[in-house]
């Protein structure tokens, strides 16, 4: 069956190359509505080695006037994007839901969500920190040698590729967190857009390019292009004009790009979000007081967007007693009966649905959620396994991704605390403490920093803030490089290198810092943090 969606979305199903619509030359990709099995038009046509050449030529000739931009003139930029998407924020709801099957109250949440990371990229470039703006002033008396004048800032690396993620059509995706962060630091970004969601990509991109022209920054500041992974995106991201990469998805297509991209002759950085299961610790004296609340919350937050979050809660890690049962019992009565619910590919189901049967050959079944009759429905499933089995077993320590978590029972705290040693890199690490637990607890979180981005407590980890404070990273696999956040402000710092500017004569120098402070942002002056 095939739909067509109404005129006002407007979209034509080309790609966009540095504010040029182009129909691509490779096989034709339609999106699929897997809430209910239409297909969408218009078909988006794959984009070849030619369209990747032209996308970062014109990347490559409008870096130097668009990091020759201002901080303000950039933030003023990224809240026209913003503006440009809420103008057609009807439309965007409209084919962002038919292409995902997701909720429309979840992607009017993410457009929300979207736009404000822009404006968030907006006031960080006003608020003038990531300059990293240093002085050390020369002093031409120390003995026994004297000291030049040296100063140092951070500049944008280049052009940068960006891979649209398939779970977050928006905050994820053609003007996500990575393009946006990407742009606010002065490079260009080239997107390959994901094959879930052409449409609602091609609006977004049409938003950003709007904006781009009535900026008056170079075309090629910005382009969105349609292809294969393995194909377009490693042409793409090993493309000598490119200089970084954005991704989120899969732990098998991050670490190809990230191989690709040490395999250039110049090799680039690539920020690759992957694979986490997101280990939540329940503690005793938690389990004891609020074990069958904790149970049905958990439930709550695992089938959530059927579980397809990189912060799903895919591992329960507690010490086996009658808190933990009462946990379980929750949990099991919570899970059969929560809906099925659509999954975003039928590629995604499956391999959800592989996953699954993994664990089934591995764990111990505690229940189901409802099953449903689409190839795309999420049949959410708990399993349930002893510390020991689940120490020696990578079946089990792999991610599923969608709506399915295992319970690890341990005999004791000390045993909680080995797996919480032995576990993969995470994007989150959560503990579920009461103040009887905090002893144990003070234990776990020298262990958690070691191995998560971000450790909450009392909460669940679906849902990341957007915010100066948030840390959506973590060590390998579940990122590529831990050092990074791909969530908040300090995102943009993937983006930028620092520059020292010796004996710079004072007229030469950038005015982030130069004499008298014209930006007038914090620096570092003398060792000293001073605004003047
Ligand atoms: P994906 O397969 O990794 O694809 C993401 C993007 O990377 C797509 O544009 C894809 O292009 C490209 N790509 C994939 N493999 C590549 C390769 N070897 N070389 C170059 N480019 C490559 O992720 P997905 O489509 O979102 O979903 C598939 C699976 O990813 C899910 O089942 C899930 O396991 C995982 N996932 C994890 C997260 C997370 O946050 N942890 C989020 C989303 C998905 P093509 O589409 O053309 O292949």
């Amino acid at each position: 069956m095939t739909a067509t969606l109404p005129e006002t979305t407007g979209i034509t199903g080309q790609m966009i190359i540095a504010g040029a619509h182009v129909r691509g030359s490779g096989q034709p990709v339609r999106a699929f509505n897997p809430a209910t099995g239409e297909t969408l038009e218009p078909a988006y046509h794959y984009g070849d080695s030619s369209h990747v050449d032209a996308a970062c030529s014109a990347a490559a000739e409008a870096f130097a006037a668009y990091r020759a931009t201002t901080a303000e003139q950039r933030a003023q930029f990224l809240e026209a994007i913003a503006a440009n998407i809420e103008a057609v924020k009807d439309a965007i709801i409209a084919r962002a839901t038919a292409e995902s099957g997701l909720p429309t109250a979840r992607i009017t949440g993410e457009v929300g969500r979207t736009t404000g990371q822009l404006r968030l990229f907006a006031g960080v470039l006003r608020e003038g920190s990531w300059n990293h703006a240093v002085i050390d002033p020369a002093q031409p008396d120390r003995q026994p040698a004297p000291r030049p004048d040296i100063r140092q800032r951070s500049i944008a690396l280049g052009p940068v590729a960006v891979f649209g993620a398939s779970n977050f059509p928006l905050a994820f995706s053609v003007a996500g967190g990575d393009t946006a962060s990407a742009l606010a630091a002065g490079c260009p970004v080239v997107v390959k857009g994901h094959d879930a969601h052409p449409g609602t990509s091609e609006l977004v991109g049409r938003a950003v390019t709007d904006a781009v022209a009535a900026a008056g920054l170079p075309a090629g500041t910005f382009s969105l292009l349609f292809g294969d992974g393995p194909d377009l995106g490693t042409t793409l991201v090993t493309d000598p004009r490119i200089k970084a990469v954005g991704f989120t998805g899969s732990r098998s297509g991050g670490t190809a790009l990230v191989a690709a991209a040490a395999a250039r002759p110049e090799p680039i950085p690539v920020y690759a979000e992957m694979s986490s299961i997101n280990p939540v610790f329940l503690l005793d004296g938690a389990l004891a007081t609020r074990g069958a609340q904790l149970g049905e919350a958990f439930v709550a937050s695992l089938t959530m967007g059927s579980g397809q979050f990189c912060t799903n809660p895919g591992l329960v890690i507690a010490v086996d007693g009658p808190g933990l049962d009462g946990f379980v019992a929750a949990a099991r009565d919570a899970l059969t009966g929560s809906p099925a619910t659509p999954m975003l590919t039928p590629g995604i189901a499956r391999s959800y649905a592989t996953g699954v049967d993994a664990l089934t050959q591995h764990a111990e079944l505690v229940g189901r959620g409802q099953p449903g009759d689409s190839e795309c429905a999420c049949h959410a499933a708990l399993f349930t396994t002893d510390a020991a089995t689940f120490l020696k077993s990578e079946a089990l320590q792999a991610e599923v991704f969608g709506s399915s978590s295992l319970i690890v029972r341990c005999k004791d705290a000390a045993e909680m605390r080995t797996v919480a040693s032995t576990i993969e890199g995470q994007l989150t690490a959560t503990v579920h403490a009461d103040e009887s637990d905090y002893a144990s607890a003070g234990e776990l979180l020298p262990l958690l920093e070691l191995k998560a981005g971000r450790i909450l407590f009392d909460g669940w980890p679906t849902g990341v803030e957007v915010g100066h404070a948030m840390v959506h990273g973590g060590p390998y696999p579940a990122t590529s490089d831990s050092r990074t956040t791909s969530v908040g402000a300090r995102a943009i710092e993937r983006f930028l290198r620092p520059v020292s500017y010796q004996n710079v004569p004072k007229a030469l120098l950038p005015s982030a810092i130069a004499d008298g402070n014209p930006d007038k942002i914090w620096r570092r002056v003398d060792g000293q943090l001073t605004h003047d």
